[in-house]
């Protein structure tokens, strides 16, 4: 019978989803509160895991990134900063490798270990991100969500309307577009998605639709083996006071602003925090309970290379 995989992957970063916001604060709530969390779930249903720090937050706080080593988890990097007018989609190329470099850096001078895998802030990626990432010497990428539909819920929309065609299984990327099959050196880890993605925020918003959508995952699992990928933010475990009244502003345009910013964070509060956690645990259990190996991005793609 041929293994089944099931990655679960982190982003691990300042975002405090309560105040739609970047805050040091959150950051240290994040490091204290919502990654003990993960890491006791993991240990008790036997789960490696891949966790994508951003610079900043490992610069802060670096033992927030040697808290998961002893666990045999890999570090990966979700870019320098998170701040929407610096996303990879936006940022030239050379600025995509400075990003790069200086995140990547700052991950191995902390866990001592080489770094390979990376996601995008906000999965924003462009036709520059593959050369920038072979040009630091990552050879491991999941910004795509395949199949996954975002109308303008998300920035930079325009680029992920590629996602609509890429594969669902790990792919070698084409050297000018992640999204598509190629002869690059990185390999593609796609986000799962039935046009709606199966995230921790969509757990959250809709935990009865989640549910269709893991079990037709599941089923794809049993018919192509296809991966099944689920991605927690350790932020979204972590209550927070709402302090902010108004609503960040992130567009000039109106309707963006109404859907990706007023409503998109309405959504976002459901389930936030405490609530989320037996959430995250249903999704553990049923995986464990179907035989699935929770391995790291980077194991199977070195036991994948030869195949
Ligand atoms: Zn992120």
């Amino acid at each position: 019978m041929k293994e089944r995989y099931f990655f679960i992957s982190n982003d691990v970063e300042t975002t405090s989803l309560w105040n739609h916001t970047l805050s040091d604060i959150t950051g240290k709530k994040v490091w204290k509160e919502g990654m003990p969390v993960l890491l006791n779930l993991y240990q008790k249903y036997g789960i490696k895991s891949t966790f994508f720090f951003t610079g900043h937050i490992a610069r802060l706080y670096p033992d927030i990134v040697r808290m998961i080593l002893p666990h045999g988890h890999e570090v990966g990097c979700h870019g320098l900063v998170h701040d929407s007018d610096k996303a990879f989609d936006v940022l030239r190329l050379e600025e995509q490798i400075e990003h790069l470099q200086q995140s990547k850096k700052i991950l191995e001078d902390i866990s001592g270990r080489e770094v390979i895998s990376f996601r995008a802030p906000a999965i924003r990626v462009n036709g520059n991100t593959p050369k920038a990432l072979l040009e630091t010497g990552f050879r491991i990428d999941s910004s795509i969500a395949s199949q996954r539909l975002d109308f303008m819920f998300s920035f930079g929309a325009r680029h992920k309307l590629k996602w609509l065609l890429s594969p669902r299984k790990p792919y070698f990327a084409s050297s000018n577009n992640l999204a598509r099959k190629g002869t690059s050196k990185i390999m593609e880890f796609p986000i799962n998605s039935i046009l709606l993605p199966y995230v921790g925020t969509f757990m959250r918003i809709s935990p009865a639709f989640t549910n269709v959508i893991r079990c037709i995952l599941h089923y794809e699992n049993k018919l192509r083996n296809t991966p099944v990928s689920f991605i927690i933010h350790p932020n979204e475990l972590i209550d927070e006071e709402i302090t902010k009244g108004r609503i960040q502003r992130r567009s000039k345009n109106y309707l963006k602003y109404l859907l990706a910013d007023k409503i998109r964070y309405r959504l976002k509060l459901r389930n936030l925090g405490q609530k989320a956690i037996p959430l995250l645990e249903k999704q553990l259990i049923y995986f464990s309970q179907r035989d699935y190996k929770s391995i790291t991005f980077r194991e199977y793609y070195h036991t994948h290379l030869d195949q």
